[in-house]
């Protein structure tokens, strides 16, 4: 068991009082947290304002130095940090391993990135004059973070706000504090300085909505439920403070006559089961033309039966994930494969058939290890169905048909598109963000366009003749 306490302008401070337990093994506690209250998110932005304009000052190329030393620290510990992380969130080892290693690939990219230019050199109309660009940090930026990706999400917010000379508070969900403490311990221990990073437990409507409010607060970057999502976008725009958001998926595969269905089985129990389903970019619908339905269910079943999955995060996420089995059950559905039936907090995959699109578990999201397989006569009438829903986050199409694959791409209202790949699993060096109720749609996150919302442009005009 460990304590894992506040950061507070390099303080570890507050008293722990809630514990996390392994949704293996109940009686395995894995991190003990303060519960936090306003004052604490006041000391927080108190510190990172005090810190900012320093960090701000320090060199691009030596705030990125910090980033690679984390990350070669959290390197070091890559199998006790990939093994707290399953212990926290239930994901398998193997997920928890790669996931670090996402973590780690982060640090490395964005601190890479110090040695980059920003900015441009424009010719000016005047006479004498040179134009010139520069990108300006926003001052204080504040990370509310899910539980699904507890370290990789963090730092993929975490590493282009620091390397643009940002402080931040990070608040964490309550269910995975020891690995964001992974992560910030490898930062301080790589010589960020006191105050830039702060991190502070507490609950989500206490923690997050004080920070939500505060003035200090130039930049919120959030990734979790649509919504809380779409309340913290109202605070946030009131104040015309910046504001990024990922929320929910209902991410939907359509598969082709055309297909090898083996291989659409595979993509498909990849996007629904891996992660326990638990993550924003899962399959959790499917549209299948009708020469290839039944041997790409016998193929879809057999992946299900065989997949080894994590248990699912906790206590109130299996409660809806098996409500959204026994609905669907309750609307017609034929179990093909799994069913509400968990072992402890174990699920098994599940797939459903004999659902119309109507049906709740086909429109709404259930992030868990649940996939509905649905029928449609061809490749409009499946990105018709695609197009419908509240969500645009990723889809995928399988076919070898490039016309098809290509109209896809374009016609598919989606942030990510996959052709013969996972909706889930993403590159970290390319835009990633979603449409409609996903994601708030103007800055996207990873890459170099993450950098983007962490700077504002300043246009100079410099005379000299
Ligand atoms: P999930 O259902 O996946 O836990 P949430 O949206 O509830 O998704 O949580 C994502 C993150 O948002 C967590 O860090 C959580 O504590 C935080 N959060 C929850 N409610 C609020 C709120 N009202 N204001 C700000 N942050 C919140």
């Amino acid at each position: 068991m460990t304590n894992v306490l506040n950061l507070i302008g390099g303080e570890r401070v507050g008293d722990p009082q809630v514990a996390r337990r392994n949704p293996a093994d109940p009686g395995d506690v894995v991190a003990v947290t303060p519960s936090s209250d306003a004052s604490v998110v006041d000391a927080a932005l108190t510190a990172a304002a005090e810190a900012q304009a320093a960090w701000a000052a320090t060199p691009a190329p030596a705030r990125g130095a910090i980033l690679l030393d984390a990350a070669d620290l959290l390197r070091s510990r890559h199998s006790e940090v990939a093994s707290d992380l399953s212990r926290e969130e239930g994901k398998t080892f193997a997920e928890a391993t790669g996931e670090v290693r996402r973590a780690i690939d982060v640090l490395r990219f964005f601190g890479s990135l110090g040695w980059r230019g920003s900015g441009e050199v424009l010719p000016s109309a005047l006479p004498g004059t040179t134009v010139f660009t520069r990108r300006e940090p926003l001052g204080v930026a504040a990370l509310i973070t899910p539980w699904n990706f507890p370290i990789a999400i963090p730092a993929w917010k975490l590493a282009p706000a620091l390397v643009t000379g940002n402080a931040v508070v990070v608040k964490p969900a309550e269910l995975t504090p020891l690995s964001v403490a992974h992560l910030t311990d490898a930062l301080v221990e790589a010589g960020l300085p006191a105050g830039v990073l702060n991190v502070v437990h507490g609950k989500g409507s206490v923690v997050g909505d004080a920070l939500a409010r505060d003035e200090r607060v130039a930049a919120l970057s959030f990734t979790g439920s649509t919504g809380v999502g779409l309340g913290l976008h109202r605070i946030l725009s009131d104040r015309r403070a910046r504001v990024q958001l990922e929320m929910g998926g209902k991410n939907a595969y359509l598969i082709l006559d055309d297909a090898d269905p083996l291989a659409a089985a595979k993509v498909v129990a990849a996007g629904a089961f891996s992660l326990t389903g638990q993550a924003c970019t899962a399959t959790s619908r499917v549209y299948c033309t009708p020469g290839l339905r039944e041997a790409f269910l016998d193929a879809l079943a057999k992946e299900a039966e065989s997949y080894v999955m994590g248990p699912v995060v906790s206590e109130q996420q299996l409660a809806v994930d098996v409500a959204a089995i026994e609905t669907a059950r309750a609307e017609g559905a034929t179990i093909v494969s799994g069913g509400a039936a968990p072992t402890g907090q174990f699920l098994r995959p599940t797939v459903l058939t004999g659902l119309t699109h109507e049906s709740s578990v086909v429109r709404d999201e259930v992030f868990g290890p649940v996939v509905a397989v649905l029928g449609v006569d061809s490749y409009e009438e499946g990105l018709a169905r695609v197009n419908d829903s509240r969500y645009g986050l990723t889809a995928g199409i399988c076919t070898r048909d490039l016309t098809i694959a290509h109209h896809f791409a374009a016609h598919a209202q989606v942030g990510v598109v996959k052709v013969n790949r996972p909706t889930t699993g993403l590159d970290l060096n390319v835009p990633f963000g979603g449409v409609k109720d996903s994601s708030s749609n103007t800055f996207r996150e990873q890459g170099t366009a993450a950098l983007d919302f962490y700077t504002w442009s300043k246009t100079v005009y410099l005379g000299h003749e």
